[in-house]
């Protein structure tokens, strides 16, 4: 028997339904892939709310200590801390771990209603970097010390003149590294090169912000072309960027263009709505964090807390079981991720779905959270 243990948060609010559906699908699924001889052991470590209540803490060492004992987690969503101390679970996770990918797969469900004509057209895996841009925190409010300290440095030091209103400014600073470019988009290129895709375009806006982004497009290339010299060469991997307002409109008019994406934290944080809206899949659309040097990867459902429909039993869980299937290929354990995804392709093409997604279909049966994982299982 193979056994692998997996630490989970279930999370706030419709987390442990999400998390109880997922769990009972895909412990149905390694049992009938593998006639019982895989299992994964859950372990249950918590943060947020649950940890508030019991420990005084909404992240606890103990759960770091835990992803970082078995390299590999999953997560339900987790309210987000009101007044001071953490900004976001979230954030603080994928910086303790230095999971420095986002990894967004975006593709249909026939039977998803969505707003485009051709919507299994889109089929993309962004690659959008965590851990630096714009995103990094490092910003002053207008009118404090440090904003005008920042203003004097950039005016008196820096020759700057180009701020407009000093007095009112805040101030961000976005850095973008070699470092960080080479290993995010090295880790897009091997994805892309082990699961048979075409291209990996880098999305960015290096037109405007030459250093930043301008500087993430040249190291991306200048990577790939060291390190993928002879798969680029034989035509197995193409490389191609596209400025991110361009990609927005052609991500519309022409998706089969594009395969694999690879893009700073902001775009990226852009790219992956648009995308997941475009295959009316916003609400079921799987993530990871996940740091290829180390293997260290944390899944989790994209979606919040939604307190307005705790423990109603309507909670959609397919985001959240979606980001298991991930963790299932992360593990190399695609049989059991193949039988799920063609259960929820046959459930959906014939309208059972959870009530968010079945009111939109012709055909729609809305299901209750558990009627819908018993379903699944069912179809297994
Ligand atoms: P939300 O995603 O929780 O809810 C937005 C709307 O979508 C609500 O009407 C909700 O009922 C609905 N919804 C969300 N997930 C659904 C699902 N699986 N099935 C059916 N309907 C669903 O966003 P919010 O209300 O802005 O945030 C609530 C809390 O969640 C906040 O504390 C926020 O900080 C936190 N949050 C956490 C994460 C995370 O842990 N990854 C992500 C986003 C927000």
């Amino acid at each position: 028997m193979e056994k692998i243990v997996i630490p989970f948060i279930a999370g706030d609010g419709v987390g442990p339904e999400v998390t109880q559906s997922m769990q009972h699908i895909i412990d149905a699924a390694i049992e009938k892939a593998y006639n019982g001889t895989r299992k994964i052991e859950w372990l249950e470590v918590i943060a947020g709310g649950k940890a508030f209540d019991q420990l005084g803490t909404y992240l606890p060492d103990e759960t770091l200590e835990a992803f970082k004992k078995y390299h590999i987690g999953i997560k339900g969503p987790l309210m987000t801390p009101v007044g001071g101390g953490i900004r976001s679970l979230n954030v603080a996770l994928r910086q303790t771990l230095d999971l420095y990918v986002c990894l967004r797969p975006v593709r249909y469900y026939k039977g998803i209603e969505s707003p485009v004509k051709k919507p299994q057209n889109v089929d993309m895996v962004i690659f959008r970097e965590n851990t630096e841009d714009i995103y990094a925190g490092i910003e002053w409010d207008a009118g404090s010390d440090e904003a005008r300290k920042v203003y004097s440095f950039l005016h008196e030091e820096m020759g700057v003149n180009k701020v407009r209103f000093p007095e009112t400014s805040s101030f961000g600073i976005k850095p973008v590294s070699k470092e960080g470019t080479e290993r995010l988009v090295r880790a897009a290129c091997r994805y892309a090169i082990d699961n048979g895709r075409p291209s990996v375009t880098i999305v960015h806006k290096g037109n405007i912000m030459k250093f930043t982004e301008g500087g993430f497009k040249r190291w991306g290339y200048e990577l790939a072309e060291r390190e993928f010299h002879e798969e680029i060469e034989s035509g197995k991997l193409r490389m191609q960027d596209c400025i991110a307002d361009a990609f927005l409109q052609n991500a519309l008019l022409k998706p089969e263009n594009y395969s694999v994406i690879a893009t700073l934290n902001l775009n990226g944080d852009y790219v992956s709505d648009m995308l997941a809206a475009q295959v009316g899949g916003i609400g079921i659309a799987p993530g990871a964090n996940i740091n290829y040097s180390t293997g260290d990867a944390i899944f989790e459902a994209t979606h919040g807390t939604a307190p307005d429909i705790a423990g109603k039993n309507i909670v959609n869980p397919c985001s959240n079981l979606l980001s298991g299937v991930m963790m299932l290929e992360h593990i190399g354990w695609n049989k059991a991720g193949e039988l799920i995804n063609s259960a929820l392709e046959r459930s959906f093409e014939a309208g059972y779905a959870t009530i968010d997604l079945a009111r939109l279909m012709d055909n729609g049966h809305p299901l209750g959270t558990r009627e819908f994982t018993q379903h699944i299982i069912s179809l297994l």
